[in-house]
């Protein structure tokens, strides 16, 4: 296969997808290694973890570098392998917390002469797929807990971003007690994962998690989703309109707005629509491409700069009004959007409906909250929203009434760097546990029931009509 770098359009990355009967393979050699893995109890795998976050420091320079091309952002590449060093830290020290505070004891029943003593095991083989947004972070943030409740863990990075895989395998090759492995490839690998293993955790589009979900019901193994999104952000009538823009651009564009949690459709009360317009466009003005020294990086995936133009296209067609931006530009053969304010929207157009995944505002005024609460409920997604209001109180009033699985109050995008916000998404926006806070780890553990008889045990007169 060959990856494109996004800075020059250039196909110039050749690599080999894994194909089905390696990726079989590769999970039957981590089979064999899992139960010594879990024998080592969470302190001795934490300590493992360790030892490989050391050995991705001590590479840290060349898998950045390697992150850097494929992505074609530098400091979003350095912190996220500093983010896989921090998750590896934090887990090494939460797990043994967690898991030796399971409940073991033998406990009597509610039946009488039963007594019952929980055992736990974590699922012998977790996958996981991942997307080319944040491809190590995403990589890694299910990963990692699983392999500290005990799994052994096997994972397929985006197709789209392979690059940072090569100095990252030779980091784990030095940590050889480690069952992680990666697979490489599309479609047809990450369908050969999912055959293999006995959770799965997914990140990606909702159209690509609706047929991971599929497999592995046909399979009857859990499947983790965590899907897109079309986050909204409320700004009321008491929130000072040029601190609100602020959150709002930085929320909406960080990353090229290439992230699940980016602020994608914006209500602001009517009274303060003028003001916060003003500075919107203005600050989006001075926001400058990576090319002029700025922090708006190119797309990743060059595909995606034509869905983002047609979204904004189809809503000037229908009458929507650009205020600044509107235009993919291309510099040196990396795909470009300056920060796009657009108004005069309506809830049908895919640019309010469909997930944008580019620096894309499109602002809508209301004139009541329960208004302003209902357009942002609408819509098949529910992973995050946001509110500002003038204080905190007001904001949480409204944050309660939103259909999402985490609220941002008073700013927004939080759950970009929050990591124990434990949250469930919802609707079309994700299925199962929640990855972040304690259930990230529990998720992956079993219980088992040792039922005791204590008594005489039952004759089968007992059951007699
Ligand atoms: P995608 O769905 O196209 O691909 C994701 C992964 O799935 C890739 O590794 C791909 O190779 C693999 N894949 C494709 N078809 C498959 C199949 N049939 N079976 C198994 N695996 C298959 O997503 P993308 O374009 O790489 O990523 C962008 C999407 O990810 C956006 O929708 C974004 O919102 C979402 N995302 C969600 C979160 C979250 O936490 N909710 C985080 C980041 C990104």
């Amino acid at each position: 296969m060959k990856a494109v770098n996004p800075r020059t359009g250039k196909a110039d990355y050749d690599f080999d997808a894994t194909p089905p009967e390696e990726v079989a393979a590769t999970a039957r050699a981590l089979r064999i290694r899992q139960p010594e893995w879990e024998a080592r109890g969470p302190d001795g795998r934490a300590e493992v973890l360790r030892a490989f976050a050391a050995e991705v420091d001590r590479r840290a320079d060349a898998i950045t570098q390697a992150l850097d091309l494929d992505t074609g952002r530098t400091a979003i590449a350095r912190m996220e392998v500093e983010t896989l060093q921090r998750t590896l830290h934090r887990w090494a020290a939460r797990a043994p917390q967690l898991l030796d505070g399971l409940p073991r004891n033998p406990a009597p029943s509610l039946t009488p002469a039963i007594t019952i003593t929980p055992r736990w095991s974590a699922y012998p083989l977790f996958g996981a797929i991942a997307p080319w947004n944040f491809p190590v972070i995403l990589s890694h943030i299910d990963a990692v807990p699983a392999l500290a409740a005990g799994c052994a863990a096997l994972v397929k990075p985006s197709e789209v971003t392979p690059r940072f895989c090569a100095p990252l395998r030779e980091a784990l090759n030095a940590v050889p007690s480690l069952p992680l492995a990666y697979v490489l490839g599309g479609p047809e690998t990450g369908q050969a994962l999912v055959e293999q293993v006995d959770y799965i955790c997914f990140t990606g589009s909702t159209a690509t998690g609706r047929k991971v979900a599929q497999a592995a019901a046909r399979r009857l193994i859990p499947a983790n989703l965590e899907l897109g999104g079309k986050d909204a952000l409320i700004v009321t009538a008491s929130a000072d309109p040029l601190a609100a823009a602020r959150i709002a651009l930085r929320a909406s564009v960080v990353a090229t707005g290439q992230a699940c949690q980016s602020i994608e459709r914006i209500y602001v009360a009517r009274q303060i629509e003028d003001g916060f317009l003003a500075a919107l466009v203005q600050l989006a003005e001075q926001t400058l491409l990576a090319p002029e020294g700025g922090p708006l990086g190119p797309f990743i995936f060059p595909p995606q700069a034509a869905k983002v133009q047609a979204q904004i296209d189809e809503a000037i067609a229908r009458g929507a009004q650009v205020l600044t931006g509107g235009k993919v530009v291309q510099l040196g053969g990396g795909a470009y959007l300056r920060p796009t304010v657009i108004t005069g929207v309506s809830p049908d157009m895919a640019v309010m409906r469909e997930e944008t995944f580019g620096p894309v505002l499109p602002v809508t005024a209301y004139a009541d909250v329960d208004q302003a609460i209902a357009l942002a409920n609408a819509g098949e997604y529910g992973l995050a929203a946001a509110v500002i209001a003038g204080d905190a109180e007001e904001a949480a009033r409204i944050g309660e009434r939103l259909d999402a699985g985490a609220v941002s109050l008073m700013d927004a995008g939080l759950t970009t760097y929050v990591g124990d916000a434990a949250n469930h998404s919802r609707r079309a926006s994700g299925l199962g546990p929640s990855r972040m806070g304690d259930e990230g780890l529990l998720r992956f553990m079993r219980r088992q029931a040792l039922i005791r008889q204590d008594g005489a045990a039952l004759p089968l007169a007992a059951y007699s009509q």
